[in-house]
């Protein structure tokens, strides 16, 4: 059993000053890409999958592949459950294996946030999973979820304090201008309320949309208390422009083994680019 929860991992970076990639895998190529590239770098990694992701990849499938890889490559993986919303359901996948979660109820007025994140803390801690929540609210697209980037409402660091004190969690993502998905316009950080928040909260800090983000804007948020930086649409477009290139030069290729290949080689160097941006190498 290699399924582990991301609480020391988060831990050790906080500790260390460094940040834990959170790769979003799709399939099962992208799994396979980013556990060997870890076992390569000597880094912790997460896989993180939202509902969709869980339902097209199945649950079970997605929980013995990633007991599979952490046997292959000997190394502890944690599975985590990218923006889930629904109790029953986070219950349910705990119940089967998962002990990394996500429970986003930052659209919900405080309270309600706070009451719904507690009974998430209740439940997860008992079977050893990490709780992550969110304070504030992200601009951009995660799956159906759509928050206008005007609409988007930065973390207060004052409201922080009392939601992690509130509900016990282990790991806090906030808000200071990160948007979903790609940027339209260069994404002006708030660095300052960043550092704000790490200097009020003891837990472990999350980015949230980094994809996009410049290489030297994610150092700073780390150097800033930043431990888990979350990767999704990074990975999807390099798959994804690598297989159209592929079958632009080889309009006649039927063969997964081989179209894959360029696809997951791309995959490979946005992680090898992650690992060195999160200075999570050898931290294993
Ligand atoms: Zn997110």
């Amino acid at each position: 059993m290699y399924i582990i929860s991301s609480h020391n991992m988060l831990k050790k970076a906080q500790r260390q000053g460094y940040a834990v990639p959170a790769f979003n895998i799709h399939n099962l190529e992208t799994l396979q890409v980013v556990a060997a590239t870890a076992a390569q770098y000597r880094s912790p990694v997460i896989l993180a999958g939202t509902t969709g992701t869980y339902h097209y990849g199945g649950l079970e499938n997605l929980i013995v592949i990633v007991k599979a890889l952490a046997h292959e490559h000997q190394i502890p993986l944690a599975l985590h459950l990218d923006h889930h919303e629904d109790p029953a359901d986070i219950f349910h996948k705990i119940n089967a294996g998962i002990r990394s979660v996500m429970i986003d109820g930052s659209h919900f007025p405080f309270e309600e946030n706070v009451a719904l994140v507690k009974q998430i803390v209740e439940y997860s801690h008992r079977y050893d999973a990490s709780v992550e929540a969110e304070l504030g609210r992200l601009g951009g697209q995660e799956d159906d979820l759509i928050v206008a980037g005007k609409d988007a409402i930065y973390t207060s660091p004052e409201a922080a304090v009392e939601f992690v004190a509130r509900t016990g969690i282990d790991s806090l993502a906030v808000a200071i201008g990160t948007a979903h998905g790609l940027y339209q316009a260069e994404p002006q950080l708030d660095f300052a309320r960043l550092e704000q928040i790490r200097d009020r909260v003891a837990v472990p800090l999350v980015l949230h949309g980094a994809s996009g983000l410049s290489d030297s804007d994610i150092r700073r948020c780390i150097s800033l208390g930043i431990c888990k930086v979350n990767v999704a649409t990074e990975l999807k477009i390099a798959f994804s422009d690598a297989l159209k290139d592929y079958f632009n030069q080889h309009p006649d290729a039927n063969d997964p083994r081989h179209y894959m290949q360029p696809a997951k080689s791309a995959m490979q160097r946005v992680v090898e680019k992650v690992i060195g941006v999160c200075g999570c190498e050898g931290k294993l």
